[in-house]
């Protein structure tokens, strides 16, 4: 270790270790600093500490051998695109046979005769006991015999690279010199040691470490750095809160018999219970004395979107304007058809979308105040888009869009209220990370005679009979959905590619109508298909993912999803979200390639329920750590050493803690230290 030691907040560009590519791949995945790099927490450790004579060998155990390896050759296998390495490893006390998969390279890494450092398990093979893929380092190279972490991967750097990375940078650091960031105070609360010793710990563990709780993420480190991590998050979120809270309201709506009177009378139904209480509670929002900022929340289908119609009803009624911005221009070309039905007797709308020709005409009525309701894509946080006064945002799909969007449209009133919405549920562990205390509306039923989605999954070797039955519903006048995975020309996967899925649609739907779909066809071309399948005069529409988020067909009651291993468990939901938009019954039928074990487990669970809030649970559970539904996207540094909702005891201690600590600040302090984290964030 040198007597210098470098700063946390070095940019990682600027570390000996990590090359150019290499950092900017790193940045991609938000690490900037070293201090993003040290809370990087390996997976999992290799214990290393005791060299075993290969004669010690048995099946089904890990080990750490060193010798020499010999008869070093590349099988060439029938399958293509695999390979084979074999050799045998010898070290004085025995010879044991060492294969390794799809490492071609290797042969040309490794010298016969040389010492090397092997770790990997053993198994029993045809011939006998093997090594199976063991990690293989030049005896020289090895540090002092001990735990070698190994890293996950962090964006697109692997494990193997991010291994290197943190060897070449741990010499040029002393963990122990990292200033601790956490009040004294708390971490005698919670009996937690500081975090260079933290992190030493985690990154260089010594020998004595154990090695159980090491891989279980059960050391005092972890926890230091879990909680550390989820009380920051948690400052963060308390200090957005006393921001808003200071913020008073500046439009008043009238909520009155009169309105009351308007909003019965725009709805083409009743309204279900759950939209009467959203609905209520919304308005209550609207006449408390800070500004609206909230969360509607509801499964595909549920009925958000007339919700939020009457929401804005109530802001045009008071004279007020409204925006509703969609992620995609499909969506707000749909959603503006939509509200058009619905509100366009009593109000101006204006659609707004990156290709729409009158752009500059509609901007000026929307200035002059005479287009009340804005309906768009991103268009409408361009600069050149101004209302003269707008009172409530919407955003649909919020998840779609970044905190600076959101913040944006928020910038184009003053102090305007705020409802996001969101088809993807948000689990309740979740809730408090990434949005703290944004109070949510749960829209938790669905509209009345809707029939569950049917799900099967198939293997894809089944779809001749899949396409025979999908023809005859369509016969019989169903309109249908076929989705497959967009391939890149020339991607390698075996998954089924549009064209190749639209070839077999056209077969076996010969004398039907078919259309088919992708984001890359121009918009007007996409709005044209669209209506043609709404109106059926397209009956089976071949389409990518384009349709994932909130197309709206009612009569299409038929859905085949191809190479469904390929899509994440969310997607798939989101996908058969599409279908059972009516009472008649509905199918989804998911045809799939190779699984694997999580693919499988995705595909189980998608088939098993239509509940959007298990699946959400589901997903988070086989997404494991990660960004998941992520912190990044509301704005608030990602997790990296807590998993949700594992760490859900340590989340709330967290939050009661920075709730008690600022708790303790008077008005001024607080208002300084909310200053200076909006200055951090940008
Ligand atoms: P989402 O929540 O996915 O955005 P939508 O708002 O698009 O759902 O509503 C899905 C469908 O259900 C639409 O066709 C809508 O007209 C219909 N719908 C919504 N609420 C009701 C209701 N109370 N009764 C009958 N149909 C409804
Ligand atoms: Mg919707």
């Amino acid at each position: 270790m040198s007597h210098f030691s470098l700063d946390p907040d070095t940019p990682l560009s600027s570390i000996r270790g990590v090359g150019p590519a290499r950092a900017r791949a790193l940045a991609e995945a938000g690490y900037l600093a070293l201090r993003d790099l040290l809370f990087h927490v390996p997976q999992r450790y290799e214990d290393r500490r005791e060299v075993q004579p290969v004669a010690d060998a048995a099946a089904g155990a890990s080990f750490t051998f060193r010798g020499r390896l010999s008869d070093l050759r590349r099988i060439f296998t029938r399958r293509r695109g695999f390979t084979l390495v074999r050799g045998v490893l010898e070290d004085g006390s025995g010879r044991l046979p060492v294969v390794w998969l799809n490492r071609p390279y290797l042969t040309n890494q490794v010298t016969e005769g040389e010492e090397y450092v092997l770790h990997g398990s053993v198994r029993e093979a045809r011939g006998g006991l093997e090594l199976l893929n063991p990690s293989c380092e030049r005896a020289d190279d090895v540090r002092e015999a001990g735990f070698v972490p190994v890293y996950p991967a962090a964006g697109s750097v692997g494990p193997a690279a991010l291994g290197r990375i943190f060897t070449a940078v741990l010499e040029q650091v002393d963990l122990l010199k990292i200033p601790e960031t956490l009040p004294e105070e708390l971490l005698r609360r919670h009996d937690l040691p500081p975090l260079g010793e933290s992190l030493q710990a985690l990154h260089q563990p010594g020998a004595d470490a154990d090695p159980v709780a090491l891989n279980q993420r059960r050391t005092p480190a972890h926890r230091r750095l879990i909680y550390g991590e989820l009380f920051d998050l948690q400052v963060r979120l308390a200090l957005l809160r006393e921001r808003e809270k200071g913020e008073s309201r500046n439009q008043r709506y009238r909520i009155d018999t009169r309105l009351r009177r308007v909003l019965k009378e725009i709805p083409p139904f009743p309204l279900t219970a759950g939209q009467e209480r959203v609905l209520e509670e919304i308005l209550a929002d609207l006449t408390a004395a800070h500004p609206m900022r909230r969360l509607l929340q509801g499964d595909v289908g549920s009925g958000k979107t007339i919700v939020a119609a009457l929401a804005l009803a109530a802001a045009l009624e008071s004279g007020f304007q409204g925006a509703f911005m969609a992620p995609t221009e499909l969506l707000a070309e749909q959603h503006y058809a939509n509200l058009e039905r619905l509100l366009g007797r009593h109000y101006k709308l204006a659609l707004l979308t990156g290709s729409a020709a009158e752009a500059e005409r509609l901007r000026r009525q929307l200035a002059s105040g005479e287009a009340q309701l804005a309906v768009g894509t991103h268009a409408l946080i361009q600069e050149t888009v101004e209302f003269r006064r707008l009172g409530l945002a919407v955003i649909d799909e919020q998840h779609r869009f970044g905190v600076t969007q959101r913040a944006l449209l928020r910038e184009k009133g003053d102090r305007p209220d705020l409802l996001v919405m969101t088809a993807t549920p948000i689990p309740r562990s979740l809730a408090l990370t990434a949005y703290g205390d944004l109070p949510v509306s749960t829209l938790d039923e669905m509209p009345p005679g809707r029939s569950p989605v049917r799900t099967e999954v198939v293997a894809a070797r089944g779809w001749p009979e899949i396409y025979r039955r999908l023809r005859e519903a369509v016969e019989a006048g169903a309109r249908a959905y076929v989705v497959a995975p967009l391939i890149e020309e020339g991607g390698r996967l075996a998954a089924a590619s549009l064209a190749g899925v639209e070839e077999k649609v056209r077969e076996a739907l010969a004398g039907f109508p078919i259309a088919v779909m992708h984001g890359r066809m121009p918009a007007a071309e996409r709005e044209r298909t669209m209506r043609a399948f709404a109106a059926g005069e397209v009956r089976v529409l071949v389409a990518t993912t384009v349709i994932e988020v909130g197309v709206d067909v009612p009569e299409a009651t038929w859905m085949v999803i191809e190479s469904a291993e390929r899509f994440g468990l969310a997607q798939l939901h989101q996908l058969r979200g599409r279908v059972g938009r009516s009472s008649a019954p509905a199918t989804c039928i998911a045809l799939h390639g190779r699984l694997s074990e999580t693919a499988r487990r995705r595909l189980e669970i998608f088939a098993s329920t239509n509940d959007g809030f298990v699946i959400a649970e589901e997903d988070l559970a086989i997404r494991g750590p990660g960004d998941l539904l992520g912190t990044r996207q509301a704005g608030l540094p990602a997790l990296r050493a807590a998993r949700l909702p594992d760490d859900w005891d340590w989340l709330v201690k967290a939050r009661d803690d920075a709730r008690e600590m600022l708790g303790r600040l008077d008005e001024g302090e607080l208002a300084a230290l909310g200053k200076a984290v909006q200055e951090v964030e940008g």
